[in-house]
């Protein structure tokens, strides 16, 4: 007996539900973009009229990946900057400027990507080849992880950046009583808001190439995390015309223009987006050396890392958040960061309350910390494939604390549940690859043989959670999205592999047939 006319009907797949019994289904019903039936498509196929039928051909499908953390509108700004990912030396960062300058002449040359780890000397460059290079145009070129950049003259000039600037939670690196170029943390900003900021138009179309990118490679919700509100508002008028089908959870970067007014009116919220968080910075990078940790660098025993939000007003944005029920989501990377964050989000438990404040990143926690994040209900929102970039230099850094780093299966178990993004465009957009990182703990080319602290390792049951389900409860979705089930939206992907079954080396090679979100093929023919 027919219970009704649906939209379409999938058939002939291998459905990873993800509910809470991780149960495999062959069909599934979708009308109005949700999900009305999930289970044996005999039994489907029985029960509803379909409009179409969806011949799966054996294809595994999964709910639409969520990344819990990346940066949705500078990923898709950065396509148009200068990339220098995977550049092998300094002299190769200014030959790609160079390159593109002769290409595409324009008034700012802005790059991201250098990666000092990967050159022959990894000290950190300085501006005088950039300086012979550019002597008029200014540049500004970003350190892969957005915590330190080289700025050469011309745009130290414009930003009135000089020997005896001083700036709180930032440093401007000097050699003989003059600027190297470096700027870490907060004095990288002194040179980013002299930059015109791209406008409307821009930005719309580096929204659109961040979206083409984001659903070919199966993710149906994206983060911005770090949204300015004007920019939120653009994304959701570019929702409302239907240009842009994403779903974005957005963290408000916690500036005053930012929070003003908007916050005290509470959460907003569309099927599409999502402005219920604000960002907060405690600390820097590893990499930049301005992640604050508890003991001094190994390799640098006068430097213990940046704060970079001073403790009052961190606190400060945590009533104003609290007060206004929005999520507090703070960038901790070091374990001094981690440390504040955990005791100031501990002030503010009462008992009953589902807050969900995050620490981003969480990336090396002390032991005696662990925990604090079940205690105070804590969610540690963490990037696999930071293990695996940093895992050839981070001891480096930390020395024996290395074993603090990266423990996402440790995290996991303080409440359960774990969120696990890219941080992209630190790391690839790609989830298939958070995926690996999970489970191998390996590079690309299988290093190193056995797996990088293995103990702290996902099962493959929990990574595949941990970039759906529980990425969405991480964001207050998981009512909506994250799995296949009756009554949530139809978000999901085909891929060419069964991420549970093949071997570990091919999960990388892992390619998105299909996309869909509330039911619209976005991705695919
Ligand atoms: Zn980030």
């Amino acid at each position: 007996m027919n219970s009704g006319d649906v939209d379409f009907i999938v058939r002939n797949a291998r459905i990873y539900t993800v509910d809470p019994g991780f149960g495999v289904a062959d069909g599934m019903a979708v009308t109005g973009g949700r999900i009305v039936a999930v289970g044996d498509s005999g039994g489907i196929g029985a029960r509803f009229r379909a409009a179409r039928e969806l011949d799966a051909g054996g294809a595994c499908i999964y709910p639409g990946f969520i990344d819990p953390h990346s940066h949705f509108l500078l990923y898709g700004l950065t396509l148009r900057m200068v990339d220098l990912v995977g550049s092998r030396s300094w002299e190769e960062v200014i030959g790609r400027v160079q390159d593109q300058q002769r290409a595409d002449p324009s008034p700012w040359a802005v790059g991201r990507g250098w990666d000092n780890n990967l050159w022959p000397s990894p000290e950190f460059p300085s501006r005088e080849k950039l300086d012979a290079a550019f002597p008029d145009l200014p540049v500004l070129l970003v350190r892969i992880d957005g915590h330190a950049a080289v700025a050469n003259a011309a745009a130290l000039a414009l930003a009135g950046v000089d020997a005896d600037t001083r700036v709180a939670g930032g440093e401007v690196l000097r050699k003989a009583q003059s600027p190297t170029g470096v700027l870490i943390d907060k004095a990288i900003d002194l040179v980013k808001n002299v930059i015109p900021k791209p406008d409307r138009h821009a930005r719309q179309q580096a929204l659109l190439r961040a979206q083409a990118n984001c659903l070919a490679v199966g993710l149906t919700t994206v983060s911005d995390a770090g949204t300015d509100l004007e920019d939120a508002l653009l994304m959701d008028s570019m929702h409302r015309t239907g240009q842009l089908q994403v779903r974005i959870y957005t963290m408000l970067r916690d500036s005053d223009a930012n929070l003003g007014d908007f916050l005290a009116k509470g959460p907003y919220l569309t099927d599409r987006l999502s402005i219920r968080s604000i960002k907060v910075f405690a600390d820097g990078a590893l990499g930049s050396r301005g992640a604050l940790l508890l003991e001094p660098y190994a390799d640098d025993p006068a430097n213990l890392g940046l704060q970079v939000t001073p403790t009052a007003r961190f606190e400060e944005i945590c009533r104003r958040a609290a007060a206004a029920g929005y999520q507090v989501n703070a960038h901790c990377i070091g374990d001094a960061a981690v440390r504040l964050a955990l005791d100031i989000y501990g002030k503010f438990q009462e008992p009953g309350q589902d807050r969900r404040w995050r620490i981003e990143h969480a990336q090396v926690v002390d032991p005696r910390d662990l925990p604090k994040f079940g205690r105070f209900r804590v969610i540690p929102s963490v990037q696999s494939t930071h293990a695996t970039s940093d895992m050839k230099w981070a001891a480096k850094a930390l020395g024996t604390r290395t074993k603090n780093a990266y423990c996402f299966q440790e995290l996991l178990q303080q409440n359960g549940w774990l969120p696990n993004g890219s941080d992209f465009p630190v790391e690839s957009i790609n989830p298939v690859l958070g995926f690996y990182a999970a489970v191998a703990r390996k590079d690309l080319g299988g290093q190193p043989e056995g797996g990088f602290q293995m103990e702290n390792a996902l099962t493959r049951e929990q990574a595949l959670r941990s970039m759906t389900i529980w990425a969405a409860r991480a964001s207050f979705d998981e009512a909506n999205r994250g799995s296949l089930e009756i009554g949530k939206w139809a978000d999901f992907v085909m891929l060419d592999r069964d991420l549970m079954r093949v071997p570990e080396p091919e999960l990388p090679a892992a390619k998105v047939i299909r996309t869909f979100i509330a039911g619209a093929a976005v991705y695919g023919s």
